[in-house]
């Protein structure tokens, strides 16, 4: 499928994805980057893409995310625009769900985003100005069998990002979640092909989507033009959870 033409932002910010060295992060650095912004992206094993700066940061441990937040603020300036996307899965069925299953996913997806935002926080509150994206999933929407750590972990950005617009939101930041479904990525491809089968079936627009088609919406509710829009959820699921 041919790509969209970029929209070039009036406004160049600085930007900072977690995990995006790969998969959907890495899709959002370089539209970021593409749409005239200056690009940081963290990860546990520092890439990046080209123009962008990568820095090594593992979102569970809020030293080294101080610590890549430091390197970024050097390069580049505060960071006006946050995406947390880093995550994880580890399915397994409730019953046979470890102790270790369970609470890796929420400290890396919710404890993750939670400590990505709060380090971005006062510097968007100086500044009067910041878009927070969180990157959820269907799964936190709908519910999959097998993902009950992902899908709470995921369902709790909702309330991270709603209880984060009533606090900031009279100080020009927006905090919104984007909620892809099933994109082709890392952690897609590992599915079985049954699986992946299955779940074509399940999707109204009977395909599964390509990274970019999540990246120009994440690029969208970050712009200026978007100022308006906080405590969203905005599905990129081809009508997958549609009503959740
Ligand atoms: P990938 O597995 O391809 O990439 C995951 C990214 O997260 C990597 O950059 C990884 O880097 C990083 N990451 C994982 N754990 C940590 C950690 N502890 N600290 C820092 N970085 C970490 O996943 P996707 O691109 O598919 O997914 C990206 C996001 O989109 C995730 O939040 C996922 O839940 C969500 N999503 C994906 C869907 C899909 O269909 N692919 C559907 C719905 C939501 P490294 O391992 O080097 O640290």
């Amino acid at each position: 499928m041919a790509d969209t033409p970029s929209t070039q932002d009036p406004s160049s910010r600085v930007v900072l994805v977690t995990g995006g060295n790969r998969g959907i992060g890495r899709t959002i650095a370089e539209e970021m980057a593409a749409a005239g912004h200056r690009v940081a992206v963290t990860s546990r094993s520092g890439d990046a893409p080209d123009g962008v700066l990568a820095v090594a940061a593992d979102v569970t441990d809020a030293a080294s995310l101080d610590a890549a937040f430091a390197t970024v603020e050097d390069a580049l300036g505060p960071v006006e625009i946050v995406v947390a996307n880093a995550g994880i899965t580890a399915d397994n069925l409730l019953m046979r769900m470890s102790e270790d299953e369970f609470t890796s996913v929420v400290d890396t997806n919710l404890g993750g985003a939670y400590r990505t935002v709060r380090r971005a926080i006062t510097n968007m509150v100086r500044a009067k100005y910041g878009r927070i994206v969180l990157v959820s999933s269907v799964s936190g929407l709908m519910g999959v069998a097998g993902q009950a750590n992902y899908s709470s972990s995921k369902a709790a950005l909702v309330g991270l990002a709603r209880s984060i617009t009533r606090e900031v939101g009279s100080r020009g930041i927006t905090a919104n979640v984007v909620a892809p479904g099933f994109i082709r990525t890392d952690m897609t491809d590992a599915l079985p092909e049954k699986q992946q089968k299955e779940y074509l079936q399940t999707i109204p627009a009977k395909r599964f989507a390509e990274a970019w088609e999540v990246a120009k919406v994440v690029r969208w509710i970050s712009s200026d033009e978007a100022a308006y829009i906080s405590g969203a959820v905005i599905p990129v699921d081809g009508g997958l959870g549609m009503g959740h």
